[in-house]
């Protein structure tokens, strides 16, 4: 099996019905992030982990009353974006791993040939 990734993780954090990313607590220049800005709704803001080990004990030191979530870094083959969702099947060759977007609209592009 071809896996295309880069093995990076974040962590998510669960708000309401949304998923926010944990962004860290301290900025490129190591200054400390108040701790009501260490959350962002963009995946982009989201402080990236490429060690396991390091990301639990992260999360172990993070306060328990939010639920968190692992979440793997995956870059969509077909857009070149990154996303954290459950990947879809691309029906082009039904074995490459694409992301939720594209592969709704791979879905309409089947559905909108069938229509003609
Ligand atoms: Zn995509």
């Amino acid at each position: 099996m071809s896996y295309i990734g880069i093995c990076e993780y974040v962590i998510g954090v669960i708000h309401d019905k949304d998923i926010w990313y944990y962004v860290g607590d301290k900025d490129s220049d190591g200054k400390r992030i108040r701790p009501d800005e260490r959350y962002s709704s963009f995946l982009i803001d989201a402080k990236r982990y490429d060690d396991e080990d390091l990301l639990r004990e992260e999360l172990e030191s993070l306060p328990k009353t939010l639920t968190y979530k692992i979440l793997e870094l995956q870059r969509c083959p077909k857009c070149k974006k990154e996303f954290t969702e459950h990947p879809a099947l691309s029906r082009e060759d039904n074995e490459t791993e694409i992301c939720p977007e594209c592969g709704v609209r791979e879905a309409m592009d089947v559905y909108l040939k069938n229509q003609k």
